[in-house]
């Protein structure tokens, strides 16, 4: 007796989810190779000054698996978080970012800031500091070219130890970011707690931020605490003139996304610095 369920069978459904399951372990498995493989790469994305220079780039993760081809990187970061990975490829991706924006500096491109994204799960390492401070002297760069992106999260708002991390990278002179703000825990108490540099609005509340009058209050709010504590305010997701527009209106600083550019190649990047006008850090 079958048991049909959306029009599926019982049966599908179970092996539909043992695929994934299998997937998933598979992904986990190539992951560990995919950096000496090569399937692993960074591209970068612009962010502008409302004046409209380049201010610097945000450093994003891709990855082409041999088999499934592109994974998302919110998924790819998902599966090393989970396996115990998320370490060595947030290691990885770093050096990355450093050898490129060395590269850049050599071509003049100094002004631009570097922002990294860096998973909660990585402050939990006492030797993130040091790697950072290291990686940083060994490509010949400071630490304020380099802004790490801290998404918020349950970890960021409990713990003392990732608090003590943040604080000790901040005296670093590396900047830090709240990404997606205004989505997750307690935004406002995080600001108090470690010196914050930019908050990233998220996309979710920029993205509709035209017909949303109640996002739209969410993006003024935001601002003008962002105003008031001297921190630099980016909205990502900006995708139309209009939206750009609206944002200026609303107080943004800094903005990124598809209207002024996707992420692009390192190479590319350098044309598209060349192609832009460039002109002070922030
Ligand atoms: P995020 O840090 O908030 O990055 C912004 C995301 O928005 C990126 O997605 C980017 O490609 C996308 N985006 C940029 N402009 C637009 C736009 O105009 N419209 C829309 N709809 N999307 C836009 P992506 O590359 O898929 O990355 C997703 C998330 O994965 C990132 O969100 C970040 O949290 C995480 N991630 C990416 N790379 C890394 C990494 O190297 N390390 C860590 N720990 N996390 C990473
Ligand atoms: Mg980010
Ligand atoms: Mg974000
Ligand atoms: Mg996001």
């Amino acid at each position: 007796n079958t048991i049909i369920h959306n029009g599926q069978t019982k049966l599908q459904i179970i092996s539909r989810q043992d695929k994934v399951g299998m997937i998933a372990r598979d992904l986990v498995y190539d992951l560990r190779q995919a950096i000496y493989r090569d399937e692993l790469t960074v591209v970068y994305q612009p962010k502008h000054h409302r004046s409209g220079h380049i201010v610097g780039v945000e450093a994003l993760v891709r990855w082409t698996h041999p088999r499934y081809g592109f994974v998302s990187p919110a998924m790819l970061v998902m599966l090393a978080e989970d396996s115990g990975d998320i370490n060595k490829l947030g290691n990885w991706v770093f050096e990355q970012c450093c050898i490129t924006k060395a590269k850049w500096n050599k071509e003049g491109h100094h002004a631009l800031t570097m922002a990294i994204n860096i998973s909660p799960l990585q402050l939990n390492d006492n030797a993130l500091p040091a790697f950072l401070t290291r990686c940083i002297q060994q490509y010949g760069l400071s630490t304020d070219e380099i802004e790490l992106e801290i998404t918020e999260s349950s970890e960021i708002s409990d713990s003392k130890q990732v608090e003590k991390i943040l604080q000790e990278i901040s005296d670093l002179g590396i900047h830090l970011a709240m990404d997606d703000f205004g989505m997750g825990y307690s935004s406002l108490l995080h600001m108090r707690r470690f010196t914050v540099n930019a908050i990233k609005i998220d996309g979710s509340i920029t993205r509709d931020v035209l017909t949303n009058s109640t996002n739209a209050d969410i993006i003024r709010t935001i601002s003008a605490l962002g105003k008031s504590q001297k921190v630099s305010v980016v909205a990502e997701y900006v995708e139309t003139l209009e939206q750009r527009e609206a944002l200026v209106e609303m107080g943004c600083d800094i903005f990124q996304g598809y209207y002024h550019s996707p992420p692009l190649k390192p190479e590319d990047c350098s044309m598209y610095f060349l192609s832009h006008r460039i002109e002070g850090a922030h």
